[in-house]
């Protein structure tokens, strides 16, 4: 987000008088485009016509958190040689006996290998990492010798063959799979890549996204709110849950609800990968957004989908830009990001796993399901018990941002305190 074009906030000249204003001349949309589908159906919609972003090669360096975009395979076993996991001394077991007195015949620090070997009765002082001598089978650890000028005394109870020795391969063979398509690199992923002196990985490209807030009842954080106005809260949450699935936020604009203004917003905003709109899809007067998108000829994929909250949203795409409308109220806007746009932004990316890491619950009251819809439920995960928290109603932001997990209840569902559930984690 830090190097987002932010064009927030320009405060538009508004409420100009009715005769000029094409905001109130647009005659209300008629419901009859697309009908209302379910959730799963939805989702199968969107991830069907979202493809992935063309691959490119990074350095280690800047690849965390991105998808890998092809398979990769060990070419060096790990350990790639015999070492020593202590600092002790290399022997050979079979004459290394507690009280046992061996010769010291040399030196094999880590990093470098002195080609030593050695015979029965005798030892190399040795360290952490360093390569193992030939002839010698296992290591006795500092703690358990006594160094007697050019002689060590064993005071181990039993050297067996193998003790901290650790065998070339034993945590990796050559042709081990070290990356799958799809899978996201993680800080150690990416230290298992530089164990094997990769400097760059083919990963899936970097999304990049437009947040665009439209309503004319909108305020700045900052701004004196004028009466009947509330503060923007979801421009900036949108931007981080983008910021959050991995995605570089290249734009951010508020539009007030003027039909010209938002058509020219919407078309620089296709110029991305894909547009997340806040508000302005539902049925009213002022809902501008599928007209505008007709107007820069965006198709509109679907529209109203069977879910709670979040009914009015909305699926399109204009040339490769794939454009998302999320309804204005924040549960609304938060929980559709989340079950809709993150899985397709994620598969854009790269990703196979799109979604959202899942808890097991028990719950702690009584809850029931919407007659027609899934209803998500948003609450707090605490000693696996799950709590719903705040009001749930689709404006409440409140519980929402105290909220750990979101319970998907089915249609009609009544689920008993002491139920198993299964919530999805949403921090
Ligand atoms: P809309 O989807 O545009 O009809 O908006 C539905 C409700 O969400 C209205 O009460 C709006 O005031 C509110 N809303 C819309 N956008 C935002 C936003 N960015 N931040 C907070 N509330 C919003
Ligand atoms: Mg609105």
């Amino acid at each position: 987000m830090r190097n987002a074009d932010c064009e927030l906030w320009r405060r538009s000249p508004r409420r100009a008088p009715k005769s000029s204003n094409r905001r109130l001349t647009q005659a209300p949309l008629h419901h009859d485009c697309c009908v209302v589908i379910s959730e799963e159906e939805a989702r199968a919609k969107i991830l069907s016509a979202v493809a992935s972003l063309p691959a490119t090669e990074v350095s280690l360096a800047d690849a965390l958190d991105r998808f890998a975009a092809t398979e990769l395979f060990a070419t060096i076993p790990l350990p790639p040689f015999d070492n020593s996991a202590m600092d002790g001394y290399a022997v050979r077991a079979e004459s290394a006996g507690k009280n046992a007195r061996l010769k010291i015949i040399g030196e094999q620090p880590a990093g470098v290998s002195k080609n030593l070997s050695l015979l029965r009765g005798e030892a190399v002082r040795i360290f952490t990492g360093a390569p193992m001598p030939s002839g010698a089978d296992a290591v006795v650890m500092q703690e358990e010798t006594k160094h007697e000028d050019d002689l060590v005394l064993i005071e181990a109870e039993k050297i067996s063959v193998g003790d901290f020795v650790r065998k070339a391969g034993a945590d990796l063979a050559v042709g081990q799979q070290l990356l799958k398509r799809g899978d996201q690199l993680r800080p150690a992923s990416l230290g298992l890549l530089a164990s094997q002196g990769i400097e760059s990985v083919c990963v899936g490209a970097q999304a990049a996204v437009a947040i665009v807030t439209t309503g004319d009842e909108l305020a700045a954080p900052g701004q004196q709110p004028r009466a009947g106005e509330i503060f923007d809260s979801n421009g900036l949450m949108l931007a981080s849950l983008a910021a959050k699935t991995g995605v570089k936020v290249a734009m951010q604009r508020h539009c007030p609800d003027i039909f010209d203004t938002l058509c020219r917003t919407l078309l620089d905003a296709a110029q991305q990968d894909a547009v997340v709109i806040s508000g302005g899809v539902s049925v009213g007067e002022h809902d501008l957004v599928r007209k505008a998108l007709r107007e820069i000829s965006a198709e509109i994929d679907l529209w109203r989908v069977a879910v709670k909250p979040g009914k009015p949203f909305l699926f399109g795409k204009r040339d490769r830009c794939f454009i998302f409308g999320l309804p204005g109220n924040p549960v609304s806007a938060f929980v559709t990001f989340l079950i809709f746009v993150r899985p397709a932004l994620l598969q854009m990316m790269g990703a196979i796993d799109l979604g959202l890491a899942r808890a097991n619950a028990r719950l702690t009251h009584e809850i029931g399901g919407d007659e027609t819809r899934p209803h998500y439920f948003r609450g707090e995960l605490a000693d696996a018990a799950f709590t719903v928290i705040g009001r749930q109603e689709s404006h409440a932001i409140f519980g929402l941002a105290r909220a750990d997990a979101l319970l998907r209840v089915r249609p009609k569902a009544r689920l008993s305190a002491g139920s198993e559930v299964e919530v999805l984690l949403i921090h």
